[in-house]
């Protein structure tokens, strides 16, 4: 196969309540790990891009090594624009052959949100590429204890029709209690809110901030709606860890220390697969 819309995959995944991970990679020896795991455990994936790296100018041959290596399994992999900047970074990727991009305009005023979602799903869907835009804002872990848990950002359920009726967006992320990076303090999900936006709405959910969740909380987000879950710095720290382990002995190659961000990536990605349930889906 070649890179794929993730979107077929992430409606079935609404449909039979598991969750495909976006994990976000940034070289080689990671996308390495990531095709390890999703080829042995046969579970659809996205790679995410993260958008100052898509600003950068080797990201179409980044994007070009993820679609050579999806056309060596036939399991579906995309290749998607994570938190994408503006709405030209959006459309310049579609030309680099992205499958999936997401519009982040979560810091907008509502309005200007729904309009330059409107943009990026009108000229995506030309090209046959899926659009994730998120409502509410998903902050920093590092500031939960002041924002996140506080409900700080969190997504009103009151404007998720019109949101999604206006903007034609096909996965909405909203904001339920995750954070991006290391979480300050515990982090609490609500829940409620979450089944709440899922009444309302048909389109796929997803949930960011993935790190520092427990397995339960991942199980229980999953039941409550949640249909696509973002994923990385926990396996950025490992990748950092394993390095440094590596490095620190006298005979280190650099073979040895890039070999660290590859186990990284293979031992998480093959985890979350079991935990979000997208293991055997393809
Ligand atoms: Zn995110």
């Amino acid at each position: 196969m070649t890179v794929v819309s993730i979107s077929n995959e992430v409606t079935k995944a609404m449909q039979e309540r598991y969750a495909v991970p976006l994990f976000d990679v940034f070289e080689m020896n990671g996308i390495e790990g990531v095709m390890d795991a999703l080829t042995e455990k046969r579970a659809p994936t996205i790679f995410g891009i993260y958008s100052p790296y898509a600003a950068l100018p080797n990201c179409r041959a980044l994007a070009a090594y993820v679609r050579c290596r999806a056309e060596d399994t036939d399991v579906p992999v995309s290749l998607m624009l994570d938190h994408g900047a503006s709405v030209e970074l959006c459309l310049e990727v579609l030309g680099y052959g992205f499958t999936d991009v997401m519009y982040d305009g979560s810091n907008l005023p509502l309005e200007e949100n729904i309009a330059n979602t409107r943009r990026v799903v009108a000229a995506a869907h030309a090209a046959g590429v899926g659009v994730e835009a998120e409502l509410g804002h998903v902050g920093m872990g590092d500031q939960y204890d002041s924002e996140g848990r506080r409900g700080i950002g969190f997504t009103d359920p009151a404007n998720v029709e019109r949101f999604v009726e206006q903007t034609g967006v096909d996965f909405l992320a909203i904001a339920f209690g995750t954070a991006h990076g290391f979480y300050n303090g515990e982090p609490h999900l609500d829940l409620d809110l979450l089944s709440e936006i899922r009444r309302r709405v048909d389109v796929p959910l997803v949930m960011h901030g993935g790190t520092g969740l427990s397995d339960e909380q991942f199980r229980a987000a999953i039941a409550a709606g949640i249909n696509k879950i973002n994923f990385a710095t926990s396996i950025m720290n490992s990748a950092a860890d394993n390095m440094r382990l590596a490095a620190a002995k006298p005979e280190a190659s650099m073979f040895d220390i890039h070999a660290g961000i590859r186990a990284a990536y293979s031992h998480w990605c093959s985890d979350l697969y079991e935990t979000f349930g997208t293991a055997r889906r393809a």
